[in-house]
């Protein structure tokens, strides 16, 4: 079986990560979670002031980057792999509604997202990796031999990231989070630079009604008939 880069891109709680970090689990793979890149740009930003009330400071946040390394900790008891900025544990906070709440306009820019994709096609030299996000398929690895483009309605992805949240301890409402997922969607749709869309040569996994071992089957197929 021939080793290959699989791409999973889609819109905000669509229960894109999960699939991805359980199916590289599945298949021996590395997984590669790169939202959650954009989101340690992001907490980088607030927590040095250049993310404020009145906006983000780009030409700031540009000169910073060089500053910014993150990595990843292989998934320890919890299952889960850690995001790391700068040698700290972070995965926790840039999950948070503050971070979720500013990590879209932080994508929005060029230089952040040339910095980020030349990282994310280092991990992928050696194929053998399934990487999420919203430009995988189309601008990281447009040559990936699989394409994944899920969808589901906004209020379903708002209802599981509530449960989500939840289980964290996060106290959220719903109608926060489901305007957060809106908002994100919008911005992440109509921005210049690599907007989220479905590759041509993707397919789309509708999971709205499908349950988590449904869609893991569903990869699953998809992966043996390319791979094999
Ligand atoms: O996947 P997640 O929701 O954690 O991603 C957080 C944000 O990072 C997205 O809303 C999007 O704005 C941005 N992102 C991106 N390109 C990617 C991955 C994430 O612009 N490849």
């Amino acid at each position: 079986m021939k080793k290959i880069i699989i791409a999973i891109d889609g819109y905000s709680s669509s229960g894109k990560s999960t699939m991805a970090r359980d199916l590289a689990k599945k298949i021996g793979y590395v997984y590669v979670d790169s939202g959650a890149m954009y989101r340690a740009v992001t907490l980088y930003a607030l927590r040095h002031g250049i993310i404020s009330e009145s906006g983000i400071d780009t030409e700031a946040l540009v000169n910073a980057l060089p500053d910014i390394r993150i990595s990843f900790e292989p998934a320890g008891a919890d299952g889960i792999q850690h995001t790391l900025l700068n040698g700290e544990d972070v995965e926790r906070e840039i999950r948070d509604m503050q971070v979720s709440s500013k990590v879209s306009s932080v994508a929005e820019i060029p230089e952040v997202r040339q910095r980020l994709t030349a990282l994310q096609q280092e991990y992928g030299e050696h194929k053998g990796i399934v990487m999420d996000g919203r430009d995988i398929g189309t601008t990281v690895f447009p040559h990936a031999e699989m394409k994944v483009f899920v969808d589901a309605s906004p209020e379903e992805r708002a209802r599981r990231r509530v449960r989500e949240l939840e289980a964290k301890g996060e106290k959220v409402t719903y109608g926060e989070v489901l305007e957060n997922i809106r908002h994100r969607d919008f911005l992440d749709t109509t921005r210049k630079e690599s907007p989220l869309c479905k590759a041509a040569d993707a397919v789309v996994l509708d999971n709205d009604r499908m349950t988590i071992a449904e869609q893991m089957q569903w990869l699953l197929d998809l992966y043996h008939k390319t791979a094999d």
